[in-house]
């Protein structure tokens, strides 16, 4: 029997993959990138930070592709609320299991050459509209992963209803440094992602990183609200220069950390990113000048602001729905109404939890998620809850939302003994 032939459009961490589960599953894949492995490798900018949980490396392991073992290791999450001038409350959490932020350019490379070696079909080329008409004519589907590209955005139509927000809500700065002396952070308590929140300025993090050249690292992602003291990246044309900037807002805003950040200095001159977009989900059916259509997975199908680590695991577990979505369907026909199932299925399983957790951290902190912050700061069995749940957003809900459940959810640890 004739396999059926699949098209995926981009080789980001989404879209590849997607091609190689659907390789490994027997189906005719071709991945149609701008880039090469050597690309990705040597001259491009990562995507993001890529700070993923464990249920995404899970995924990852099931298809042989985490080849970086425990790298780095990342325990928990460390979040100081600095609501004035000093540091104020302060939540410490360990995950259920071990973070990690592999460099996008050193695991997109990596993963070309395996989607090669395991038999996928690699074309290089920059697909346009007259390209993707070719490519969805002569395959029984075609994924788009092609990341933010903004035809994949005049492709696919943006859903009102869910998206939220028509402007973006932070502008960003990342910077992939060394030099960072976590030992001199005051209260360290283990390798953790290092989150400050200033309710008037936006937040910035830290992330124990693995760098492209194998070396352990760390990332810095600065989200400033616009218009405010952090906002001040904008202008800033090296990553040499972001540095500096990133040091002289740690020096101002939070003079505590600045003995451990005052060292930092960029990795390699492409590692950084700047810039500002407003999160969005899409339709899930693109229609093509000529009729044919085409569903997209990763941030062409959600884009999330970067400031809750959802959207990388996100585009993991849609890339992981749609391969089991193909098997499902057999020999039936990839339609519209596929689809539209598909993309709902990852909406109810993963996606809507997600888009919302990580929305719910671009606002002011509603009272629930409040007082289960600042409880988790008292009750170390609560902030390991807190922390452990980012694996898996829908066990946030609904209790974050509602300040009565959000009660009921602290007291469930009440027989256990509050720290001293
Ligand atoms: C600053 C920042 C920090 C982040 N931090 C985290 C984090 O800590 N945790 C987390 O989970 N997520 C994080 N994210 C989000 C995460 O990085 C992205 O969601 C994820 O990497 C997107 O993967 P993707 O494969 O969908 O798209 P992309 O990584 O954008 O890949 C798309 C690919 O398609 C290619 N392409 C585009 N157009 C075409 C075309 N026309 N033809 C052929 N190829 C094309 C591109 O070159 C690229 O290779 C962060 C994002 C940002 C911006």
């Amino acid at each position: 029997m004739l396999k059926r032939k699949i098209a995926v459009i981009g080789a980001g961490q989404a879209g590849l993959l997607c091609a190689i589960g659907l390789v490994d599953k027997g189906y005719e894949v071709s991945l149609f990138s701008d880039r090469t492995a050597a690309n990705w490798l040597n001259d491009a900018v990562p995507t993001g930070l890529n700070g993923i949980q464990q249920a995404s490396i899970d995924i990852e392991h099931s298809y042989g592709l985490d080849y970086w073992g425990s790298e780095p290791v990342i325990e928990g999450v460390d979040l100081t609320l600095v609501p004035g001038d000093e540091p104020g409350p302060r939540l410490i959490g360990r995950a259920t299991g071990p973070l990690q932020a592999v460099d996008l350019r050193l695991k997109c490379s990596r993963w070309i050459e395996e989607f090669e070696t395991r038999g996928g079909n690699l074309v290089i080329q920059n697909i346009g509209l007259d390209e993707l008409e070719t490519i969805a004519a002569s395959h029984d589907l075609t994924v788009i992963a092609a990341g933010k590209a903004k035809l994949m955005g005049d492709i696919f139509e943006r859903d009102a209803a869910r998206s939220v927000y028509t402007e973006p809500q932070r502008r960003l700065c990342m910077l992939i440094v060394d030099g960072v002396k976590p030992e001199r952070f005051p209260g360290m308590k283990f390798s953790a992602l290092k989150f400050h929140m200033f309710p008037a300025h936006g937040e910035y993090f830290w992330l124990p990183f693995f760098h492209k050249t194998g070396r352990r690292c760390h990332s810095i992602l600065f989200e400033a609200k616009p218009g405010s003291a952090m906002d001040r990246f904008n202008d800033c044309t090296s990553g040499a220069e972001g540095v500096e900037i990133a040091k002289a807002f740690i020096r101002e805003f939070a003079p505590w950390e600045y003995a451990g950040a005052k060292d930092m200095q960029l990795m390699d001159e492409r590692a950084w990113l700047k810039g500002a977009f407003p999160p969005t989900v899409r339709h899930p059916v693109g229609k093509l000048p000529s009729g044919a259509i085409v569903t997209p997975i990763g941030d062409t199908a959600m884009a999330f602001d970067p400031i809750g680590g959802q959207g990388g695991n996100n585009g993991i577990q849609s890339a992981q729905n749609l391969i089991e979505q193909v098997v499902a369907q057999g020999d039936a026909p990839f339609d519209e109404q596929w689809m539209i199932d598909t993309f709902e299925r990852h909406w109810q399983r993963f996606g809507e939890a997600s888009y919302a957790f990580n929305n719910l951290l671009l606002e002011p902190l509603e009272p629930a998620a409040a007082s289960v912050i600042m409880a988790g700061v008292e009750n170390p069995s609560i902030a390991d809850d807190f922390v452990g749940r980012f694996n898996q957003p829908s066990r946030f809900f609904p209790w974050i939302r509602d300040p009565e459940l959000a009660q009921q959810h602290i007291e469930t640890f009440a027989s256990e003994s509050l720290t001293p």
